[in-house]
């Protein structure tokens, strides 16, 4: 399917992660378009920063990929991510969300979810939108880091730490400073593209 081949020796792909035209975490039918169309790109946008938050909660203590796969069945069971709809769901949906195989059946997860729809809405009440809020943990502007390579890349930072101590106050759930820095990569708060990875420019503005 690919037309771009890695041009690697297998030594080189394990130890040198910096040769690769894209990052090196991005190597399945998932998320290589997700690395490339989404992950690192600046969002704005109230609903999908919403989205982010909560997928990036419910990945704590799996992999990004079982998220990836269960994405669309989230968007489903929970309302495309309104928050204002979350924000009001009852012990029925609840019940009706455990039984639900297409999600993270977690109950902590769930109750966390609709806790931090209302926090949300609390926050884009008191700043007028949560990406106002959100992105002042950057002062405004994406953070352009130099990754060379995965291990350069930290669980979290003091911006994450920051965010996290601020939701956590503010009544969020699963929002611990590794979560929030996974968040922060996602929606592009900080660009931790590799520096040769293709995407480092496009995201960094370079592309448009
Ligand atoms: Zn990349």
């Amino acid at each position: 399917m690919s037309t771009q081949k890695p041009d690697l020796s297998p030594g080189q792909a394990e130890s040198l992660p910096c040769s690769a035209p894209r990052c090196a975490w991005a190597k399945t039918e998932l998320s290589i378009p997700y690395h490339d169309t989404e992950w690192g790109v600046p969002v704005h946008d109230d609903r999908l920063l919403f989205e982010f938050l909560i997928l990036e909660g419910a990945q704590a203590g799996l992999s990004w990929e079982t998220i990836l796969k269960k994405r669309a069945n989230y968007r489903r069971a929970f309302d495309n991510f309104d928050a204002q709809k979350i924000a009001r769901y009852n012990a029925r949906k609840v019940a009706q969300l455990l039984s639900n195989p297409g999600i993270v059946r977690n109950r902590l997860k769930i109750a966390a979810t609709i806790q931090n729809a209302k926090a949300f809405l609390a926050v884009q009440k008191e700043f007028g939108s949560f990406d106002r809020y959100v992105w002042q943990f950057v002062g405004g502007q994406p953070k352009q880091n130099a990754r060379t390579s995965l291990k350069q890349i930290p669980a979290r930072a003091p911006e994450s730490d920051a965010m996290s101590k601020d939701l956590l106050k503010r009544g969020f759930k699963f929002v611990g400073s590794t979560i929030c820095y996974a968040f922060m990569q996602a929606v592009g708060l900080v660009n931790d593209h590799a520096t040769n990875c293709f995407r480092y420019r496009e995201v960094n503005g370079g592309g448009s």
